[in-house]
Order: structure tokens, then sequence, then C-alpha cells
């Protein structure tokens, strides 16, 4: 068989690999469902010399162990599963807007589905209400694992052949399970200078401090966490060489920065040398705007819709995965629907090596058991049931383009609004961020001061903090750089994230006006 996988081969996999089970909670694992070609490669590596010892205390559950014996000859006296008579649940109706285009107007032209309590009975469905509001297993459904793991062995072909989905109850919860799964109290883990305040919040009650790599137009570069590394001094900085890296690498939060694929290599390099664990966070990975560094339309700044092959140049164009890269299973990839499907869903998917992998799974055992069940089910209906692999990838595919419009939007009215001897900026390569560099050199007061006594006297600080402020009262709610900052970065600059997410094309015209209107105030600039 060749090597290469398409979402057209689909359907010819599934056939061989025989149908699901519909049953309660059945145990799968992505084995079930990956294509030939996995098997291939090498194994992952071990890291379960990176495991914390909360992990290491922890097995796996004694009741859902139990569960694994049933079979369809054994009555079950053992698990408290209610019978699905007792579910108040008897059907379930969504409409969703149909792959075939999805402009704003199309999307009126809905699908309707309705799935039944019994659905998989009457075989009308492989997944139904009777299944999905039952306990779960703590990996996610069998249907859902299914739809990933395919979708993961196609866009990623991670290089190693134990590689494994699991789904999450979103990222934020999957961090706090990294946290607890990779960490212990005391521990440092790297992350770029800038990063998501949520993960920071998540880390730091567990006793976990953070260490800032310094930031280029491409992300973290990768010399300074060489070097970072290199020098670590185990008694100055009272902790182990950390071996976590958490990243993000496309369309950073809050920097807006997407590393190229060079980028990913030499980072990649830097974790084989210093053998580190790496949590790769994408909730903004198929937001990859279309420039340079990505692809360009003849004439044109849209794909040509009726391209045939318009999936697969659009996948092909992205700037691969950390996960495509890893040949040793030192990734676990962190994907969200959030904010590519709705963020109230709470189930995304995660994908790692078994060894690894394994560990969230006895964790989930415990905690969230596993992602809700009606989520599941409107996701498989969804993704698996209506659009399918390539109907998905037309949704991103939509999406990429109308946050490009954002993009541009936000782009063109800083150009208008904002002095340019103040503020500064790169391009958005991707994502929902726009990072405004505020430039306090040039303020009325930076003659009195040097830059050590902005740094000192959080003159800094309070220079944002009034920027912040005012703009609020001129109607603009922005977030301040300075609460994304890691552990050990000094505070020398001004920065403000802008989203363009959620505001409309006007509204974000008007604000970013508003947030020019608040810094010409504070520098004392005519208005
Ligand atoms: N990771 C990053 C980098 C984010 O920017 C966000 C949300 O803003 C999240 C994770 C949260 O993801 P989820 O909604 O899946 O918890």
């Amino acid at each position: 068989m060749s090597s290469a996988l398409n979402f057209s081969d689909i359907p010819s996999l599934r056939q061989k690999l025989g149908p699901l089970t519909g049953d309660i909670a059945p145990v799968t694992t992505p084995i079930m469902f990956k294509s030939p070609r996995c098997f291939h490669k090498p194994p992952a590596k071990s890291f379960q010399h990176r495991l914390s010892q909360e992990a290491l205390s922890r097995g796996s559950a004694t009741l859902k162990t139990a569960g694994t014996e049933l079979n369809a000859d054994v009555i079950s006296l053992a698990t408290g599963r209610p019978a699905p008579e007792y579910f108040p649940f008897l059907n379930m109706t969504l409409d969703f807007p149909q792959s075939s285009n999805f402009t704003e107007d199309d999307q009126n032209s809905s699908l309707s589905e309705t799935i039944g309590k019994s659905d998989i009975k009457t075989n009308k469905a492989s997944y139904d209400l009777a299944i999905s509001l039952n306990y779960g297993y703590s990996a996610g459904s069998e249907q859902l694992i299914r739809f990933f793991t395919e979708h993961v062995d196609v866009v990623r072909n991670p290089p190693y052949s134990d590689w494994q989905c699991s789904l999450t109850a979103g990222t934020t919860s999957a961090l706090d399970s990294v946290f607890r799964t990779l960490c212990n109290r005391g521990h440092y883990i790297m992350t770029e200078a800038y990063t998501y305040s949520a993960a920071l919040e998540a880390a730091r009650p567990f006793g976990i401090r953070s260490i800032g790599v310094q930031m280029d137009e491409e992300g973290m570069v990768p010399a300074h966490l060489d070097n970072l590394l290199s020098g670590w001094d185990v008694s100055e900085r009272g902790a182990s060489k950390p071996f976590l890296l958490y990243i993000i690498p496309t369309g950073q939060n809050p920097t807006g920065t997407t590393q190229s694929l060079q980028r990913r290599k030499d980072i990649y390099a830097v974790a084989e040398k210093h053998d580190l664990y790496i949590i790769e966070d994408e909730p903004y990975y198929f937001l990859q705007f279309q420039t340079q560094k990505t692809e360009v339309y003849a004439n044109s700044d849209q794909p040509p819709r009726s391209d045939p092959k318009l999936v697969e140049t659009f996948l092909n164009n992205l700037i691969p995965s950390y996960l495509s890269l890893d040949v040793s299973g030192r990734v676990l990839r962190l994907d969200s629907t959030s904010k590519i499907l709705a963020p109230g869903l709470r189930c995304s998917w995660m994908t790692g090596s078994a060894d690894i992998i394994s560990r969230f799974l006895y964790l989930h055992d415990a905690t969230i058991v596993s992602p809700s069940g009606l989520s599941q089910l409107a996701l498989h209906t969804l993704l698996d049931g209506v659009w399918g692999h390539e109907g998905f990838v037309k949704w991103l595919l939509y999406l990429r383009d109308e946050y490009t419009q954002r993009r541009n939007i936000t782009l063109e009215s800083c150009s208008k609004y904002l002095p340019r001897n103040i503020c500064s900026w790169s391009v958005p390569e991707a994502g929902m961020f726009h990072w405004i560099k505020v430039d306090w050199r040039v303020h009325s007061l930076a003659a009195a001061y040097s830059k050590a006594d902005y740094v000192a006297g959080n003159i800094i600080l309070k220079t944002e903090d009034r920027i912040y402020s005012t703009a609020l009262k001129k109607g603009v709610l922005c977030c301040k750089g300075s609460a994304f900052r890691a552990g050990g970065v000094q505070g020398c600059e001004i920065y403000f994230r802008v989203t363009y997410a959620t505001a409309s094309l006007p509204q974000i015209e008007e604000a970013i006006a508003r947030f020019g209107m608040a810094i010409k105030e504070e520098f004392e600039v005519g208005v």
C-alpha cells in the first residue's frame, strides 16, 4: 500500500477495519482505526521518566476495568449504569449548515438531523442517545475517536507508529491534566516570553513556575531556549532542569506570531538535544492566512471555490505541526474545537504516544470521566454524518477566509488610527490576535527616566494601566500585554493584545479608532 492517505480512502479503510461495536463505553484504541501505513513506522520513545509523582501513583479505575469483561452473553450486575429507558431524552434535532458552500446566506439552507434514543439498535445510525447519554469510555466514544483518528492520520501523519488520540473536555481541562501528569511541585516549565495567561494560571496552583523564552517575529527563539537549558544551574535555580516545553506555534496567543517550518524544526532539534517533552497547544492552526508564507492564489485573495483539489491544496499549504515532525513521540498535541466549531462543546481531542495518553485516561477516570455525551453526539452527527472529513476541512477553509477579512480590517484600521511613531506591530499570519507595541520612549516623561527607572519604578505598568483605563472610558476593552508575561521576563515594553474574533467589521474599525484616541491622549499627541 502506498504511504499516501487521503480522505477518499477512508470509506474503504472503514470497510476493511469493520463496524463499530455500538456498545456502551467500549474500550477503544485508535489501533482499531489507523491506516496500515502507521504500523510500518518505528515506535515512540518512552517518556515514562517524565511522569509526575501523581501520575505514577495512579492506575486504572477498578469499576471501569470490570466493565471490560462485558460481552453480549453476559448480564451486567456490576457497574451502576442506568438503563436508557430512564433517560428523559427521546430525540435530539439539530440543524447544520451544509458543506457545499458556507457563505452566510447559504447557512439558511440548513440540513436537519434527528437522533433518536435507540437508533443503533434499529440500524438507523451508528451513534444514538442511549449510548451517548450513558457513562462513556475515558478516551471518548468509539464513534468520535474513529473520526479524529482518521483526521489525524490524513492531516498529521505522525512519523511514529504508536500514536493515539483521546478526547478532552477542551484544552483548558487538558492543560490541567498535563501539569498533573508531567510536573511536580517546584518544577519549571519553558514557555514563550508572552503566553496564554490561562496556561500559566493553571500551572501556578500546582507550584509550577514558568521561564519565558525570547520571541521574535516567528515566535520562540530556539537559540535562547538552548542557552537557557544549557546554562541551567540547579543550585542557583533551586530546581531541576526543565523538560516541559509549552508552545503555541500558530497564531500565538497573545502575540499572533506563527512559527515557520524551519523554526519548528530548530525548536524540535533543541527539544531532542535536551530531551524536552513538548505540549503543542494549537487552537488556531487552521486559521493560517493567505500570505507569502502560506499560499497565494493566482490573481485573487481567495481560493477558487470550484477547485476539486481545494481541500488538498488548503491542507498541503498549512505549515506542518510539531506532531508531524515528531520522530520520537515527544509531542502532545492539543487540538480544540473552541475556535473552529463552538467553545461551549467542551469536547476536543489530543494526540500523543500511547505511553503518555494512557496516563491521561487514568486521570480522566477520576476527573472528567469523558466529555459530555451530548456534545460528542452533536459533534459526531455534524462531522461524521453531515459534513464528513472533507466538509469539515471546507468549514475550516471558510473560517480561515472569514478571519483573513477580520485581520485585514484590523490592520487597515491600525494604519488609519494609530500614530506610527508610537505604535508598531507585525502582521499576524494566523489566529485571532493582533499585538500592538506602544513605545514609551517617545512619551513626554521618558526623557526624565532611564530604561532602568522605567522597569524598576513600574512606570511601564502604570503607563500601560492608564492607556487601558482611558481606552475603556472611550469605549474599547483591550488586554494588557503584561497579563501574558511568563516568569523571568523583564517588563521593558508596553504591549496590548486586541482580538478581531468577536466584534463586527464596523465595530473593529470603531474600536481601533477609540484605542488610537486613548494612545494620543496618553502621549499628548494632537487628536
Ligand atoms: N489554548 C490557547 C492558546 C488559547 O488561546 C485558548 C483560548 O483562548 C485555549 C487554549 C482554550 O481552549 P479551550 O476552549 O479548548 O479550553
